[in-house]
C-alpha cells in the first residue's frame, strides 16, 4: 500500500538476517547487556500484558519474565517467524504483524509496552507515541529506546568540522533512509504531548568504540556502561537513551481478556470484537479479515 500521512512509509525488515548478523555475529554482546541492564532497572516486577513494539526476532522478549503475556508486533512477518523459533507457540507469546502506526488493539488493552531500537526508523515518531499511548491504560508503563543525536561522538564531530548537521538542534536527523536520530528534549516534549509523564531516564552504550571493545573485558565494560547510566536523568550524552514513562490521563483500562481474539479491534472500522474462523479474523461489521497462519496475525 502507499504511503500516506495515515500511514507513513515502514522501515521493512522483511527477509532480514538482523539478529545473526547484526547482534550474534556483529560483535555486539555489549551493548545486548547493556540494553538488559536498563531493562531490569525500568520494568515494573509484575504485570498482565505487555506489548513489545518492533519485536524482532524476539531478541529481548524473555527479559519481560514478569508478565504473564506478551505481544511481540512487528512489520515484519519473518521477524516474527524467527521469534516464534526462539520462543515457541504458547499462550504466553501473541505474534502479530502490524504497522505501529495503525495498531488493531482496543484502547487501554496493555498495561506496559516497550519500544526499543525501533523509533529510529520513524518517520512519524509523534504520531507513533500517540498510537501507543492509546493502546497503553491509565498508569501504564511504557519503556521508550532512542538513538540520541547529541552524542559525544557526533559533538566531537560537529565541533571538528567533519559533520554538517548540528547534535544541538533539537530538530531530529535522518543520516540514512528511513534511520534517525533525536534530540533528547524533543523525544521528552513529544512523550507529555502524547499523554506520558517521564519517571526515569537511562543513559545506554556510553562506550559503543569498536577498539574499546575490543580491548576491554566485555564485562566490565558492561559494569562501566551501567554506572554512568545513572546520571540520565541529568544529562544525555550516550548514543541511546531508554526513557521510562508513564501513561496519564483518563482512557480506558480494558479488563484483559481471556482469549487473545478479543484483544483486537477493526483497523477499517474500529469495530470490536472480531469474529474468529477459519485461516483468521473477520469484522462482523463491515466484511473486514485478516488473516491468522501458523501462529501468526497479519494486520498489515
Ligand atoms: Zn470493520
Amino acid at each position: 500500500m502507499p504511503a500516506s500521512p495515515e500511514r507513513p512509509p515502514v522501515c521493512n525488515y522483511e527477509d532480514s538476517d538482523y539478529q545473526a548478523s547484526f547482534w550474534e555475529q556483529g560483535g555486539r554482546e555489549y551493548e545486548d547487556r547493556a540494553e538488559a541492564t536498563a531493562l531490569r532497572r525500568l520494568l515494573p516486577a509484575t504485570g498482565d500484558l505487555m506489548l513489545e513494539l518492533g519485536a524482532g526476532a524476539g531478541r529481548n522478549t524473555q527479559r519481560y519474565a514478569g508478565f504473564k503475556r506478551v505481544v511481540l508486533l512487528d512489520y515484519s512477518r519473518t521477524q516474527l517467524e524467527q521469534a516464534q523459533a526462539r520462543l515457541g507457540r504458547s499462550e504466553r507469546f501473541i505474534y502479530v504483524a502490524a504497522d505501529v502506526y495503525r495498531m488493531p488493539f482496543n484502547a487501554g488493552l496493555f498495561d506496559g509496552a516497550t519500544m526499543i531500537r525501533t523509533l529510529h526508523h520513524m518517520v512519524e515518531p509523534q504520531l507513533a507515541l500517540r498510537q501507543v499511548r492509546r493502546v497503553l491504560q491509565p498508569a501504564g508503563i511504557f519503556i521508550l529506546e532512542y538513538a540520541n543525536k547529541q552524542n559525544l561522538k557526533a559533538i566531537a564531530r560537529y565541533l571538528l568540522g567533519r559533520q554538517a548537521w548540528n547534535p544541538f538542534q533539537h530538530t531530529y536527523v535522518e543520516f540514512a533512509a528511513l534511520n534517525f536520530d533525536f534530540h533528547p528534549v524533543a523525544i521528552r516534549e513529544w512523550l507529555e504531548q502524547s499523554g506520558f509523564q517521564v519517571q526515569r531516564q537511562l543513559t545506554v552504550s556510553h562506550f559503543r568504540i569498536d577498539w574499546l571493545k575490543r580491548l576491554v573485558p566485555t564485562g566490565l565494560l558492561v559494569g562501566m556502561d551501567s554506572l554512568a547510566s545513572l546520571t540520565g536523568d541529568w544529562w544525555q550524552l550516550s548514543p541511546s537513551v531508554f526513557v521510562r514513562s508513564q501513561a496519564i490521563g483518563q482512557g480506558p483500562a480494558q479488563p484483559k481478556p481471556a482469549s487473545e481474539s478479543e484483544f483486537f479491534c477493526c483497523l477499517a472500522c474500529g469495530h470490536a470484537p472480531l469474529t474468529e474462523g477459519a485461516g483468521g479474523l473477520t469484522c462482523p461489521a463491515c466484511g473486514q479479515a485478516w488473516e491468522y497462519r501458523d501462529g501468526i496475525y497479519d494486520f498489515r
